[in-house]
């Protein structure tokens, strides 16, 4: 069984984007509630260095994120709002997932991360925050991995929402290569199967969207005929997740109709292809999900299949 290193931090509780908001903090205490019992080592995440964040964040995006936090908080969408704990919380969130590529690439550790982290990341593009996202964690994941010198990163994001902002920041790169399940049409709008990418990225950007009420039988058949051939033929060195589990059956929020089973078979066929292709690193960053029951049952499997135990 593989040991699965397991990024966390008290302080990502301390993000708090308004009473009653689905993405509360009680979804990682839902999550931490319901860990299996596995091989986790534990690790506190450093905030990321403001550099790595400049890899895929503009200067301006930055700057305007730290004036609403120098005035301690504030809304920054109709959906998206920050309290006094929310940059610091971001900050690690990001430093979570770039630290846990440079652990599973050093060789020297676990070759399995997750990240439990908030606020999630997806829909965050170099230029804004949106869809309760600040920071793209994946992003920076990614960035990190093209810098320490990989040239084929793949990104699997399995959210019920596209994440229009990890597209975006790379939709020109052809060293990244971004699948999305999702929704459509649904929000943010984006993720329609002709989105493709563009020059160097032309080919590297594969939508792959779902009708409303689509449960386990569509989602197989996507894997096996669309997911798992584009991963097999750009074969990574290296796959990151944007692990949302909001396609659940009972999310609030979504209206996709995966069982908790599914997120498990879903995992182990990435495994397989990081095993094949990346010496089996896998670094997962959550996302969203919403229905905390389901939440912490989804992340149990994810992680049980990630260790290989499930
Ligand atoms: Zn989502």
């Amino acid at each position: 069984m593989e040991t699965i290193a397991f990024y966390y931090s008290p302080k990502f509780l301390e993000h708090h984007p308004g009473r009653g908001h689905p993405e509360e903090s009680d979804r990682l205490q839902a999550v931490l509630a319901r860990l299996p019992e596995l091989p986790l080592t534990r690790i506190e995440p450093e905030p990321v260095p403001r550099s790595q964040l400049l890899a895929v964040h503009s200067e301006a995006h930055l700057a305007g994120l730290e004036a609403v936090h120098a005035r301690g908080g504030g809304a920054l969408d109709p959906d998206t709002a920050m309290s006094a704990g929310s940059w610091p919380a971001a900050l690690l969130a990001a430093g979570a997932a770039a630290q846990a590529v440079e652990l599973v690439l050093s060789h020297a550790g676990p070759r399995r991360a997750f990240c439990a982290v908030r606020p999630p990341g997806h829909h965050a593009t170099r230029e804004r925050a949106m869809g309760f996202c600040l920071l793209n964690n994946v992003a920076v994941a990614a960035a990190r991995a093209l810098t320490l010198g990989l040239s084929r990163v793949a990104i699997v994001d399995f959210d019920v929402h596209h994440g229009n902002g990890t597209q975006e920041i790379f939709y020109e790169e052809g060293r990244v290569l971004y699948v999305s399940t999702h929704q459509y049409p649904y929000y943010p709008g984006t993720g329609a199967a002709r989105e493709t990418g563009l020059g160097a990225g032309a080919g590297k950007t594969l939508n792959l969207p779902l009708p409303a009420g689509a449960a386990d039988a569509a989602y197989r058949e996507v894997l096996a005929n669309a997911l798992l051939p584009a991963l097999e033929a750009f074969a990574p060195e290296l796959l990151l997740l944007s692990a949302g589990f909001d396609a659940h059956e009972a999310d609030p929020l979504g209206g996709l109709a995966l069982t908790t089973s599914m997120f498990g078979e879903l995992t182990r066929a990435l495994v397989g292809v990081a095993e094949r292709y990346a010496a089996g690193a896998v670094v997962s960053c959550l996302e969203g999900g919403y229905d905390r029951p389901a939440l912490g049952a989804c992340v149990a499997a994810h992680l049980a299949a990630l260790a290989g135990a499930g």
